[in-house]
């Protein structure tokens, strides 16, 4: 396919766009992933809270991409943070997904207040090493989080998964990100599909381009470097968000979406995230 793609900070190399299967139920994710892979995917981001690692692995085995064409990420849920309990979880995603490595392993949320996130970045730390992860990074870490394991670890986080879309644009942790070598990586990157899309602006650049203002969204995303990962389980709006490769906004139209940004979050502040269940 012709989706670009990014080189991580340990030498990773990852496609700029791929699949999201939040909320997919688990005998859902292979259909829904085996359309995805026909459709051109090649990453899929999954995690051990979704519930649905077994049915993802069930749609990538089943796909017959071979293994080194895809780019699989999963994530270390909350009430594993610690040592001995991420590198016990990490095994049991690894046999839930049916495969010997990942190509991207993320500390879900920080959890501040456990004070865990160090302690389980070291676990991996191993996991990278022994390279059943191929890259390891994280998920909704502000900046002094970040900041924490620069300080205290030897390993910068390859990437940083956040909330982001032209509601909740994140410019100091993208510039943050991108002073240490940490690829920004957007989560919700359509706002869930909700007001969103329907912001006039959105729908006037959809129109001057003949595309739909997800199109348009998927686009801005690509052409400010950031990685997304769209969600769909519907077959045809799985191909419409890969089909962004045919048309490009203008300097004018990055900043009619620039003006969108309101810092309005979907999901919760990672500094108030307490959810371990
Ligand atoms: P998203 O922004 O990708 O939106 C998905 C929703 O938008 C769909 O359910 C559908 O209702 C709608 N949609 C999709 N394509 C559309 C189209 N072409 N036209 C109109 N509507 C469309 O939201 P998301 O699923 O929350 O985020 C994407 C992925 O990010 C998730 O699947 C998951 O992998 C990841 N994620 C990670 C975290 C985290 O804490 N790390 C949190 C949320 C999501």
């Amino acid at each position: 396919s012709n989706v670009p793609a990014i080189t991580l900070n340990n030498g990773s190399v990852m496609p700029q766009l791929g699949f999201g299967v939040w909320q997919v139920p688990d005998d859902e994710a292979a259909r829904a992933v085996g359309t995805a892979l026909e459709a051109g995917y090649r990453s899929i981001d999954t995690a051990a809270v979704y519930e649905n690692e077994r049915g993802t692995g069930q749609g990538i085995a089943a796909s017959g991409v071979p293994r080194e064409d895809l780019f699989v990420t999963t994530k270390l849920w909350n009430s594993e943070q610690g040592h001995d309990s991420a590198l016990r979880a990490f095994d049991a995603s690894l046999e839930r997904l049916g495969l010997d490595y990942v190509d991207l392993y993320l500390i879900h949320w920080p959890m501040p207040d456990t004070g865990k996130y160090v302690e389980t970045w070291k676990a991996f730390e191993k996991i990278h090493a022994e390279g059943r992860a191929k890259a390891v990074g994280v998920s909704n870490f502000h900046p002094p989080h970040l900041q924490r394991l620069l300080d205290e670890t030897g390993t910068v986080p390859a990437l940083n998964q956040i909330e982001l879309h032209p509601h909740l644009q994140q410019s100091g942790p993208r510039a943050f990100h991108a002073d240490h070598g940490i690829a920004t990586e957007a989560w919700s990157p359509l706002g869930q599909g909700k007001e969103l899309l329907q912001e006039p602006e959105l729908k006037a650049l959809a129109e001057k381009h003949g595309k739909t203002s997800a199109q348009v969204v998927l686009r801005w995303h690509l052409q400010v470097g950031n990685v997304v990962i769209p969600k769909s389980v519907t077959p045809a709006r799985i191909r419409e968000n890969i089909d962004v490769f045919d048309f490009e906004l203008d300097a004018g139209d990055l900043d009619t979406v620039a003006g969108l940004d309101s810092g309005t979050r979907l999901g919760p502040d990672p500094d108030s995230m307490h959810f371990t269940g």
